[in-house]
């Protein structure tokens, strides 16, 4: 990949740029939990995008996306948004910087990458990652990271119709090989921890469906949870959101809300003490328990929270009867990928009665995607 963007844009721009990187990312545990006030806890992994940069002297950008094999060329005013859903990622990211009181010119650049799309992995932050990074090296604007994660963020927002929360952008700058990020949705607060998994490998198994519900259900979920922490916060004025209640707390309220909304609630009380359990276990290098709550949270995905769905619930029992270490639906839910710890010997045999089984029951087969955790933005 470094070297097809090198020879591209020797042809198109000559010498002289600066090669730079961003990643993908997972999220190991802490699903559900971000607009709760909880923790997730994600890293970057060893799929991302790669970028060649260098400033033109113009006021225009002129970008080659190599995956698409097109060229755009854009001015960095806001009424010269681009056409190209690609080109508004580098767009939206200048912008950003710009409306931060950073200096933004023209530049050019050649990129690629190897995030699978729209597959969980967050191929859009990876890119924005990058170029956050890239514009604020090039322009000498000594942003901190934190602000080019909300550079990301912000650019999803206002120029891609997408209103999603920090942790993408934020795991894909803050990444760190070897290292998973626990971040506090509610205070900002990270801390890394140890992922060095050896003897274990790290596998998304992608059921290449998205349900319908997602949306319309996730704002179901979200009202379920404010209405638990409101009735809770009768009793117990201090808590800001659903992550500060403890589970007593919950049950003093069964009854007064509806069984449903206690059941949401159950789950998100459960997922945030997960959080803290999982990284208990990973400073003890303790693989196996840190597999058995990624198994307790998709059960509570699947039956408190339901948001998971026949295809993923299939996957995850496969997973438990090949033996893998752990399991659990990624993401938001109704689709999307499993992400699984396996040990390294039990590998092939899992990943072959996955792509067996489940092309036999639903027709076609998942796609695998094996990771490793990495660095997130950086100068090549
Ligand atoms: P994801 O879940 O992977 O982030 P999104 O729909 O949010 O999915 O972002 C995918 C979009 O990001 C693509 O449609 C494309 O516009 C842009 N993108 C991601 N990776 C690349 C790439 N390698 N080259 C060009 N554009 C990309
Ligand atoms: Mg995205």
């Amino acid at each position: 990949m470094k070297q097809k963007i090198t020879d591209k844009f020797l042809s198109l721009y000559g010498e002289g740029g600066t090669m730079y990187a961003s990643a993908g990312r997972i999220n190991l545990i802490g699903e559900h939990t971000d607009y709760n006030g909880g923790y997730v806890f994600p890293g970057a992994i060893d799929k991302g995008i790669m970028a060649m940069v260098k400033v033109n002297g113009t006021d225009k950008v002129r970008a080659f996306s190599l995956d698409y094999n097109e060229a755009c060329e854009f001015g960095l005013n806001e009424e010269d948004k681009p056409s190209k859903a690609w080109a508004c990622y580098l767009f939206g990211v200048c912008r950003e910087t710009i409306k931060r009181g950073g200096k933004v010119k023209g530049f050019d650049t050649v990129f690629a990458g190897d995030v699978p799309l729209g597959a969980g992995l967050s191929s859009s932050a990876a890119l924005e990652s990058t170029f956050a990074f890239a514009v604020n090296e090039e322009f000498g604007n000594n942003i901190d990271k934190f602000e080019l994660a909300k550079i990301g963020q912000s650019t999803e927002h206002n120029y891609c119709g997408v209103n999603c929360g920090i942790m993408d952008q934020f795991a894909s700058c803050f990444g760190k090989k070897g290292s998973l990020i626990r971040l506090n949705c509610k205070t900002l607060e990270y801390k890394y921890f140890p992922f060095n998994p050896e003897g274990y490998r790290l596998v998304l198994v992608d059921s290449c469906v998205k349900h319908e519900l997602a949306s319309s259900a996730y704002n179901k979920r979200r009202a379920s949870c404010e209405n638990a922490a409101a009735a809770i916060k009768k009793n117990h004025p201090e808590i800001d959101c659903l992550s500060d209640c403890k589970r007593i707390w919950l049950d003093e309220v069964r009854g007064e809300i509806p069984e449903e909304d206690f059941l949401r609630a159950e789950y998100v009380i459960g997922e945030v003490q997960r959080v803290l359990d999982v990284c208990d276990a990973l400073e003890r290098g303790d693989y196996e328990t840190v597999g058995e709550l990624m198994y307790q949270t998709h059960f509570g995905l699947s039956r408190l929270y339901e948001v998971s769905c026949e295809e993923l619930d299939f996957l995850n029992k496969l997973a438990r009867k090949y033996d893998v270490t752990g399991s659990r639906v990624m993401g938001g839910g109704f689709g999307g990928c499993t992400i699984n710890l396996v040990k390294d010997e039990l590998y092939d045999a899992f990943i072959a009665a996955a792509k067996e089984q489940f092309a036999a029951k639903f027709g076609h087969e998942p796609k695998i995607y094996d990771v490793v955790i990495s660095d997130g933005a950086r100068k090549l």
